[in-house]
């Protein structure tokens, strides 16, 4: 039996993507050059996103659409209880408090009208929805939402890039900004596309785009117009505002536009190796269960294939966790590496201590959470691997 180990997402890196980074080695810049626009110009290509702006994480993009979209001290702002820490760690860093909104245990979207409560009770500036596992969240309905109290929406698309969604007969690619105000995407060597560490703003508003380029480079700006002693020297720029150094170097962008060649071929696999998942797990249902489809998908990104354990008769949501438990650890035994996608964020000590656990309550994200596995799920994986995880997942679980 093959038991080489499987971890549950990882890269695809091929002769030409490194050809692309040592050509870049080669050539004049290493950093700021003319790579940077062109992965931009690809990512607005794709997404349908007038402009795009190379950051050096999704983290770093969640900070500056946060700080775009105006978030203060003082503010709030709307994640999912569901998502990585960053979703939440963006709102704080402009000194906002993150409230969380509890997601629909069947798909681990955002749940609306959990929203709606949080968003009526809390006022935010911003909406931070997730677009988890590869499905794009109910942008439209969010949107709407947002706009009852003048708040932005930031679609978080670091697993959806490649997903696209239906909405009145249109279809509509996730991070195209089609109903909200920013996107942002992340390249981390497990999501669709990497390069090595990254991630991108979408918006279409161009005011935002000029002061997102300027925030990532510490808040300088060489704008004629704006310049407050414009005639110092062709050396003078200025910076006006605090930003940071969230640059993605040429070298990182040569490599992202080298997978953006293969976005489409790695989300098609994605979906055919899910596909052969779902199929396998059929007979299983009473016991395990990929999360739901959502209405809108009218193609999956599969970022994770991520499978709920069922709950049995009587069991309690501690006996399901504990269970769950048990058939990750015997899954590490046979090399499989599932991996736990999320702890609910508000379970966080650095967020519980800051009582921003209010709305979760309920709870759909702790449901979520006690039965959720994600799978081995990468576009290099063999038909052969996924028959080796169901079938150990038949055993165990
Ligand atoms: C990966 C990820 C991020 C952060 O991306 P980094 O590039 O690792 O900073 C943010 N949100 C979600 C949902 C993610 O999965």
């Amino acid at each position: 039996m093959n038991d080489a180990p499987l971890p549950y997402g990882r890269q695809w890196i091929d002769d030409d993507d490194i050809a692309a980074v040592v050509d870049c080695l080669r050539g004049d810049w290493l950093t700021q050059g003319p790579a940077v626009e062109r992965f931009e110009q690809a990512l607005c290509g794709y997404t349908g996103a007038p402009y795009a702006v190379a950051v050096a994480s999704g983290t770093a993009a969640l900070h500056l659409a946060c700080m775009a979209a105006g978030v203060q001290p003082g503010d709030t702002g709307v994640t999912s209880a569901i998502t990585f820490v960053a979703s939440a760690n963006g709102i704080a860093y402009c000194g906002g408090r993150p409230e969380f909104a509890d997601v629909d245990p069947r798909t681990g979207l955002i749940d609306l009208d959990s929203l709606r409560d949080a968003v009526r009770r809390h006022r935010p500036r911003v909406i931070v929805p997730v677009d988890m596992a590869g499905q794009v969240a109910a942008l439209p309905e969010i949107q709407r939402i947002a706009r009852e109290v003048g708040a932005h929406v930031i679609e978080d698309a670091a697993h959806s890039l490649g997903a696209v969604y239906r909405h009145e007969d249109m279809m509509i690619r996730a991070g195209g900004c089609a109903h909200s105000d920013f996107a942002i995407l992340s390249f981390h060597p497990v999501k669709n596309i990497t390069t090595a560490e990254g991630g991108a703003i979408l918006t279409r508003d161009p005011a935002a785009a000029t002061r997102l380029r300027e925030l990532r480079t510490h808040g300088i700006h060489r704008d004629p117009a704006r310049l407050t002693r414009p005639t110092e020297g062709p050396w003078y720029y200025e910076q006006s505002e605090l930003g940071y150094h969230y640059r993605l170097s040429d070298l990182q962008c040569a490599l992202g536009l080298s997978q953006m060649q293969k976005l489409e071929r790695f989300v098609m696999r994605r979906n055919d190796l899910a596909a052969r998942y779902d199929r396998l797990l059929a007979p299983y249902a009473d016991r395990v269960q990929p999360l739901a489809k959502a209405p809108g998908t009218y193609r999956h990104a599969y970022h994770l294939y991520v499978v709920q354990l069922q709950r049995r008769p009587n069991e309690s949501l501690e006996d399901l966790a504990h269970r769950r438990k048990q058939v990750f650890i015997a899954m590490r035994e046979c090399k499989i590496y599932c991996q736990i996608h999320y702890i609910p964020v508000p379970m966080q000590p650095y967020y519980r201590d800051r009582r921003c656990a209010t709305d979760c309550g309920s709870c759909g994200a702790k449901q979520y959470y006690a039965g959720c596995l994600s799978l081995p799920l990468f576009p290099r994986m063999n038909d052969e691997d996924v028959d080796r995880v169901v079938a150990a997942l038949a055993e165990l679980a």
